[in-house]
């Protein structure tokens, strides 16, 4: 492909915008994690690792907007290492892969769809949890939840999310050790 937008190389936009969606049912009697924040539930979110819903749209968002794979593809929910697993393990993946590529995030918008509980009470604890899982202030996290209201998802959440990143000015620490070219020794 020519002059292909798909081509990595020096054209690096100075930021992209990162998509995620995720869903999972709710299961009773386990625990219900959503932004990395334990909440009070008689239902948790099951499935893939600990159903941390509104992590794993981050992620995917992160991922989406390097173009890289999402996070089913990184950690396959057929993989039984990741049964249960903290869904923090899934964002840190995906904010090294971000900073790799040599982007650093500048904000994030959430919404989350769900009957119950309430999110109100718990919006602070999670913004402030997300903030520090993306290593940005929290004005910079945005988290809205509404009800499924038509949606006929009352017994399942569902998070939205967006990413802005921007390209990080470090120009004199490459990612990766350029060959043909020797680096000078620290002496
Ligand atoms: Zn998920």
């Amino acid at each position: 492909m020519k002059n292909s937008i798909l081509q990595t190389g020096n054209s690096k936009p100075a930021i992209r915008i990162g998509y995620g969606f995720d869903s999972h049912e709710f299961r009773p009697g386990i625990p219900l994690r959503i932004g990395g924040v334990a909440l009070a539930h008689d239902k948790g979110l099951g499935g893939h690792s600990d159903g941390d819903v509104l992590l794993h749209a981050i992620a995917d968002a992160l991922l989406g907007a390097i173009a890289a794979p999402d996070i089913g593809a990184l950690f396959p929910p057929s993989d039984p290492k990741w049964k249960g697993a903290d869904s923090v393990i899934f964002l840190r993946e995906a904010l090294k892969r971000v900073r790799d590529a040599g982007y650093g995030v500048a904000n994030m918008d959430a919404s989350l769809i769900l009957a119950a509980p309430k999110i109100g009470p718990h919006a602070a604890a999670i913004r402030v949890r997300v903030a520090e899982l993306l290593g940005v202030h929290g004005d910079c996290v945005g988290l809205k939840a509404k009800t499924p209201e038509g949606l006929h998802t009352e017994n399942a959440a569902l998070a939205h999310v967006v990413v802005l990143l921007e390209k990080l000015e470090s120009p004199e620490k490459p990612r990766k050790r350029q060959t043909g070219k020797p680096r000078r020794s620290r002496l």
